[in-house]
Formats: C-alpha cells, sequence, structure tokens
C-alpha cells in the first residue's frame, strides 16, 4: 500500500519512520518543531509542512512520534479541526493511560485513532525484525495493516483497548532492565575478584540458554495454571541462597539494592506459607503490591 501518509516528529524514531515510508514510495509529509531535521527526507522526496494543520490536511492517515504524549495531545489539540475524519496511528511511547485518554479525545473529536509500541531502536525500522504492538478498532488496524507494512517486519493487533501496546511495551521493558540488571550485578561481583566481564559473559550466555530460557514457558504454565508445587528450586532454597548474594554484595561493598527488592518478594511469600512453591510464584508477591 503505497497511500499517502504525514509524520508528526522527526527525531531519532519520527525520522526512521518517515524515511520508511519515503522508501516504500508512499508519498510522505513530514512536519517537526525544528524544521532542519527535514531536509534529509525532503531529499529523499518528503514534502515538508509549513505546520501541523498543513501536514494534518496532507493526508489522510497521520503517523505520530514525538517525545511524550503531553506534546502530542498539545499539537493534536491545536488541530482538532484539520484532524476530524482523519486517522491518527500514534507511535509515541508513555503510559496505558496516556494511549486510553488520547483515544477518548480522538473518539470526541471524530478522530479515528490506533496506538502503537515500537519494540525496536531506528536502525531497525523496516526491517524485519522490528516489532510494533497496535490496538484500536479491529476493522481500522485491518484497513491500514498494508500501509503500516513498511514500518515494521512484525504487527501485531493485540485487541480495542489501546492501554495495552504500552503495557506489553512496559512489559518487555521491564524484562529488559531486569535482566541486564542481573548481568550488570553479577559482573560488579565477578570484577571483584578481578574476573573480566569478557571472561565471565560465556557463563552468563549459557546460564541464560540453559536455565533462565526455559523457566520462562515454565513458569507461564505454572502462572496460568496457578499450580506452584516444585521439586526443583522452592522459595525456601532461593530464600537462603539470596541471603548469600545480598550479604555478600555487602561485604565488597556492591550496590545490593536490587537483590535485596528481590529477596524482600522471596521472603513475604515465604511467611505467607509459600516455602515449598516454586519462583513463578512470586508473581503473586507483584500482584500484592
Ligand atoms: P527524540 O528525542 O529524538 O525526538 C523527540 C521528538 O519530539 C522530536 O521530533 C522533537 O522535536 C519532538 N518534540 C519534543 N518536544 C516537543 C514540543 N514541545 N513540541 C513539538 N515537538 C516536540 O526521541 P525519539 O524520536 O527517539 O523518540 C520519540 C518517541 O518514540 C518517544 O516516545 C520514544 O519513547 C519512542 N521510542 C523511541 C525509541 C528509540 O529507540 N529512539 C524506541 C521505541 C520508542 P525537535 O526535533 O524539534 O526537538
Amino acid at each position: 500500500n503505497q497511500g499517502p501518509v504525514t509524520v508528526l516528529g522527526l527525531g531519532m524514531m519520527g525520522a526512521a519512520l518517515a524515511n520508511a515510508f519515503v522508501q516504500n514510495g508512499n508519498p510522505t509529509t513530514v512536519w517537526n518543531r525544528s524544521a532542519g531535521k527535514a531536509d534529509a527526507l525532503v531529499a529523499q522526496g518528503a514534502v515538508l509542512a509549513a505546520d501541523v494543520r498543513q501536514a494534518i490536511e496532507a493526508s489522510p492517515v497521520v503517523v505520530a512520534c514525538v517525545s511524550t504524549y503531553e506534546v502530542l495531545n498539545d499539537l493534536l489539540a491545536g488541530a482538532a479541526t484539520e484532524l476530524k475524519g482523519k486517522v491518527v496511528v500514534n507511535l509515541t511511547s508513555g503510559t496505558p493511560e496516556d494511549a486510553r485518554a488520547l483515544a477518548v479525545w480522538a473518539e470526541q473529536n471524530g478522530v479515528r485513532y490506533l496506538d502503537g509500541a515500537i519494540m525496536a531502536v531506528p536502525q531497525m525500522i523496516g526491517l524485519p525484525q522490528a516489532l510494533i504492538f497496535y490496538a484500536g478498532a479491529q476493522e481500522l488496524f485491518a484497513e491500514h495493516e498494508d500501509l503500516l507494512k513498511p514500518l515494521a517486519g512484525t504487527n501485531v493487533y493485540l485487541g480495542t483497548d489501546t492501554g495495552v501496546p504500552m503495557i506489553y511495551d512496559l512489559g518487555l521493558l521491564s524484562l529488559l532492565w531486569s535482566s541486564l540488571a542481573g548481568y550488570f550485578h553479577a559482573v560488579s561481583l565477578v570484577n571483584s575478584a578481578g574476573v573480566s566481564a569478557e571472561a565471565f559473559t560465556p557463563f552468563a550466555l549459557t546460564w541464560i540458554e540453559h536455565v533462565i530460557t526455559p523457566a520462562i514457558p515454565q513458569s507461564a504454565q505454572e502462572i496460568d495454571s496457578a499450580n506452584f508445587e516444585t521439586e526443583v528450586s522452592s522459595l525456601g532454597v532461593n530464600k537462603a541462597a539470596i541471603e548469600h548474594l545480598v550479604a555478600t554484595s555487602r561485604q565488597l561493598g556492591i550496590n545490593s539494592d536490587f537483590s535485596a527488592a528481590i529477596q524482600a518478594l522471596i521472603e513475604r511469600r515465604v511467611a505467607q506459607g509459600h516455602a515449598g512453591h516454586s519462583l513463578a510464584s512470586l508473581v503473586e508477591a507483584f500482584k500484592q503490591g
């Protein structure tokens, strides 16, 4: 689908999105607060609009990617008249509530709204490994799926609740940050014994492959069936082990906040009588707030 499209916001991500449309042959109109960021795109054939209203008028579909919802809400509110009847595909990151509130505003203003969460860095846009989650009216997504294809190899529709893409996004970021933080903590420990990060890393990768990766689908099964019986590694055993981790970190002068937070979750579940249950039962500790 090489239909016309407008891109609002030409930061690192917005420029990559606009470039993907231009390379695909879509007539692409762009707008950015700092107009100079459009130069390279204009040289490739994009049209720079003088202001947001003109940009919106140029195409039936407006893809928005600015820094925050606060910024986007102001931009859209200033062009409510021009937006009537248009489709807004918002790829700005925020909270699920930000996305739901904007969907309500769109509905009230006669704007058809899709919310999306980009699980990629700008360099990945347009490549098969780029993933974008979408939500909004199903027929709206079906109608525009082809138009959005140049942006990512995988486009996943998650339903009508426009808060859900950000929930997936935040969940995957939580996984990213906590797993990398675990690695950084591990490296701090081995560094204290004079072992380099590179010398330790093959063991980290093997551990991820043979222990952590299989534990995820196993945990999913336990969580969905609410059956946390285990003969492998109970919370009781982990409680003792994490005490050693926290104590050793403190003794070495290594920050132990991250492991102490996990320790607190384990201790809470053990205190609630779940010492014999698996690590997956920590999901209940998260849900308890
Ligand atoms: P940048 O900081 O590169 O760009 C921010 C964009 O927002 C620019 O177009 C900037 O305009 C615009 N902007 C900021 N404040 C205002 C304002 N007051 N009025 C008008 N425009 C404004 O960020 P990215 O492009 O990297 O990120 C954009 C969105 O994409 C964010 O929500 C981010 O979380 C999300 N995202 C980014 C990823 C990445 O790896 N970069 C990955 C996944 C999602 P100007 O150029 O004039 O400053």
